[in-house]
């Protein structure tokens, strides 16, 4: 029998030597490009997962989230859960990562899924958000069931749909058929590009609505003769200019939210449409002169742990009422798309000591702990699985997220690959 140090010096010199596998396996995952929308490739990036780990002994299976949003025969929503139990029972540690990645946009100079590796630094889209993360904890996942076979309960890893529009056909659904119960998994932890000292104990709220307000179509050049809906929505952000904004800058949070800026409520117009519909790419002849009937608004409000959502909702509401009272015509419609309620991990609960030990242990500091301005899965897991030791870390800088040259660091990988084995190492016990 080994003791826990012999276990820990040659679990972290495993990891390193896996340099070039975690590269390669991190740039495998980069080349399927699993966009979302529209949910492109969920089966191939799963089918690989699924090849490697179950050449490890691992239970895989794959679950088709039917059903829900966007899932069709064209883009059905695939994901991958993986499980294998230790000789001797014990808890089980859950690592979750999504698969999916955000279109690419404009502005990279290098292939967005060609993976390449230059000066210790992997780029593509969705290297950093999160395939760099779930490489990381399957090179930590294998190392660990190379150095310490003889462990107690069981681990687990999954690659899950939809994170990015929502997760409902990820781990929302996973939750619903049970695969994050507390009598299953005990101890989640999501990869997320949150830096490798920091833990992230969950996240701010989420409210989407959809604003419309109404008017009546006419000649443009008798403009009298209608009612322009564009100017009553201009009206509407006037008045929440006036109002609202400095309302919202005045709200501040206990939550150690990153960056600091975001420790207040904040509202982003996500969309606003007016009008004639955008013409068809090509066509090159002009509008047509209408006065506007219909103009629509999303709105993507994030609120604060001490906020409640019937609260944030009739903010809303009251600036359209003070608007409807002052204007002539003016009418409106407000329909939501998404809510989310605020998620944060005690700092005491059993995984966020682990984590913050191995930290200490790998990188010699102590961690920082931290909020993420926006939501990820671990609302699915709080909410639907009812499983509240749950938090997010994994490698990357998190201001590098859906941006062009997206890169994950190599090192980076490896330090957050041994702080997730270290804490296996003092979940799963072994011997
Ligand atoms: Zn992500």
């Amino acid at each position: 029998m080994q003791n826990n140090s012999d276990f820990s010096d040659a679990l972290m010199t495993r990891i390193s030597a896996k340099r070039d596998d975690l590269i390669a396996l991190t740039q495998d995952l980069v080349r399927i490009p699993t966009l979302n929308p529209p949910g492109e490739n969920y089966r191939e990036i799963c089918e690989y997962l699924k090849d490697r780990l179950e050449a490890r002994g691992f239970a895989v299976e794959l679950v088709r989230a039917y059903e829900a949003p966007g899932d069709c025969e064209k883009y059905p929503r695939w994901n991958m859960i993986a499980r294998l139990e230790g000789p001797r029972s014990g808890e089980c540690v859950h690592f979750n990562s999504h698969t999916d990645v955000v279109e690419v946009g404009h502005g990279w100079t290098t292939d967005p899924f060609g993976a390449e590796l230059k000066d210790g630094k992997i780029y593509g889209r969705g290297t950093c958000d999160m395939k760099g993360g779930l490489a990381a904890s399957i090179i930590a996942v294998e190392a660990f069931l190379e150095i310490c076979p003889n462990f107690a309960g069981a681990v687990e890893i999954s690659g899950t749909a939809d994170e990015e529009t929502g997760g409902f056909g990820g781990v929302a659904y996973l939750a619903q058929k049970g695969y994050f119960a507390p009598e299953r998994v005990q101890h989640v932890i999501i990869p997320e590009p949150l830096q490798k000292d920091r833990i992230c104990l969950g996240h701010r709220g989420v409210y989407w609505a959809e604003i419309e307000t109404h008017g009546e179509i006419a000649h443009g050049s008798m403009p009298f003769l209608g009612n322009c809906a564009v100017r009553h929505m201009g009206a509407v952000l006037t008045e929440m200019e006036d109002t609202l904004y400095p309302a919202l800058a005045q709200k501040h949070t206990a939550m150690p939210v990153v960056p600091e800026r975001a420790r207040q409520s904040t509202m982003n117009i996500n969309s606003f449409h007016g009008g004639q519909a955008e013409p068809e790419a090509g066509f090159t002849g002009l509008p047509s002169p209408c006065v506007p009937d219909s103009c629509r608004m999303v709105v993507d409000r994030r609120f604060l742990i001490e906020e409640n959502y019937e609260d944030v909702k009739q903010e809303i509401k009251d600036v359209l009422e003070v608007v409807k009272s002052r204007r002539d015509g003016f009418s409106y419609d407000i329909r939501d798309m998404m809510r989310v309620l605020p998620s944060m991990t005690d700092k005491d609960a059993p995984v966020v000591g682990s984590v913050a030990r191995a930290i200490s242990e790998v990188l010699g500091k102590e961690p920082e702990y931290v909020v993420s301005p926006g939501t990820y899965d671990q609302k699915h897991i709080d909410r639907i699985g009812k499983l509240k030791n749950c938090i997010a870390y994994g490698p990357g800088l998190l201001e590098l997220a859906h941006k062009p040259d997206e890169y994950i660091g190599v090192d980076d990988m490896i330090d957050a690959a041994q702080v997730m084995a270290k804490c296996l190492m003092e979940l799963l016990k072994p011997e």
